[in-house]
């Protein structure tokens, strides 16, 4: 753990309220952990030497917007002296919040106008996005559902989801489930399980994903009873989302391997944050630690223009740089694919620096890492006249 920020295992809460009974190992138990969240702006204050900017930016989440929450654990990450620590960064407040920038979207990725019944979305033929919860460990500061999560709803009934359900039974060509919110993992365990039961009935959904923040914010929520839970209903793809290397401690490496001890392949996404992660140093270090751990880096995302989150994103170009400074540099194991969302919900768009350099008549000159230059031959012609035009079947 980070020298600077140990004082914080000591919930901010408790500053104020009578110290609760001595247990060292409560701290370890998730539901202590959701229970001491920091939410408010004097827990805040007696955790961090905050800023100007944070301390509005505290209150100002109190009357709009995102609401915070930061769990005991991940504040012990957040350096209490720097306010450009990338951790609190993620999770602390900022003025900024208020401010509306060209591009800024309520609901960027189009959630709301791709909403097939009432909590899931399909964006894509094959897959659709269920929304079972609006709450999360940790309020990350440039969340994408800005607009709907910690809004006080809580895990939605098996009931309420009835109609989802009964649409993914009818639409047989929706193959892969992901399980998002908020985060389904700050669900009790046996609500989980009921709705994952409840999917996995649904014969033609071949894989569910579950979209977590929790081994980055919240890793002592990965406990055996979890995993014994959830192995019954494999295949389970587990996303996650770190976001800087710093993030990595023994807690959620160690969680990060019991769900990969367990079977659950891990998948990263990290999204690509102004002043946080934006640098190719940065980002191998994380990528490399990840992959340490069996954690697959995934995607690397370019920030969705969620209102608000303007002192955060980074120029397209600026995502480009990276990708072609750490391509060739690292495993391609550890090499994410670079991607849009587009605004509007019209599906991800993987980018590429052009390593093109020239097409000629069957041959084409490439740029390598290195900055060479090759020329590729491609085999003698052949004719494709009588061939159908290439199709998707599931399409
Ligand atoms: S954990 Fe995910 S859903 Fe929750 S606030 Fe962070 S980015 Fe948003």
């Amino acid at each position: 753990m980070p020298e600077a920020s140990k004082i914080a295992l000591v919930p901010t809460s408790s500053l104020t309220r009578r110290p609760a009974k001595k247990s060292p190992k409560r701290p370890q138990d998730w539901h202590w952990q959701i229970r001491n969240a920091v939410t408010n702006l004097p827990a805040l204050d007696a955790a961090l030497k905050l800023t100007d900017g944070e301390r509005r930016g505290a209150a100002r989440a109190a009357d709009a917007g995102l609401p915070m929450s930061i769990t005991p654990y991940y504040l012990s990450l957040c350096d209490p002296h720097d306010p450009t620590c990338p951790v609190r960064m993620q999770c602390v407040p900022d003025i900024r919040e208020g401010d509306e920038v060209a591009g800024d979207l309520k609901d960027p990725l189009g959630e709301e106008d791709h909403e097939v019944a009432p909590h899931l979305v399909q964006r894509y033929p094959d897959r659709a996005l269920l929304l079972a919860t609006d709450r999360c460990a940790v309020y990350c500061r440039f969340c994408t559902r800005s607009r709907m999560v910690g809004d006080g709803g809580g895990a939605v009934s098996l009931e309420a989801l009835g109609p989802a359900l009964a649409y993914l039974r009818s639409h047989p060509e929706v193959r892969d489930v992901i399980i998002s919110g908020g985060d389904p993992l700050a669900m009790a365990t046996d609500r989980l399980v009921r709705l994952l039961r409840a999917v996995r009935e649904i014969p033609s959904v071949e894989t569910i994903r579950l979209a977590t923040r929790v081994p980055v914010t919240l890793p002592m929520r990965i406990t055996g009873e979890l995993l014994r839970a959830l192995r019954p209903m494999h295949p389970i793809f587990i996303m996650t989302h770190f976001n800087h290397p710093k993030e990595l401690t023994p807690a959620s490496r160690r969680a990060c391997t019991r769900l990969a001890d367990a079977g659950f392949p891990v998948m990263n996404q990290t999204v690509l944050l102004a002043g946080i992660n934006d640098s190719a140093d940065t980002l191998a270090a994380l990528f490399r630690g990840l992959v340490r751990v069996r954690v697959r880096p995934y995607y690397l995302l370019q920030t969705d223009p969620v209102r608000g989150t303007g002192h955060l994103r980074t120029p397209l170009s600026r995502g480009l740089e990276i990708v072609e400074a750490l391509q060739g540099r690292l495993t391609g194991i550890a090499l994410p694919k670079f991607i849009c969302d587009t605004p509007g919900g019209r599906g991800k768009v993987p980018l590429l620096p052009n390593y093109v350099v020239a097409r000629g008549e069957g041959t084409t000159t490439l740029r390598t890492f290195r900055g060479e230059e090759v020329t590729y031959v491609d085999p003698p012609a052949r004719s494709h006249a009588n061939e159908p035009a290439p199709t998707f079947a599931a399409e």
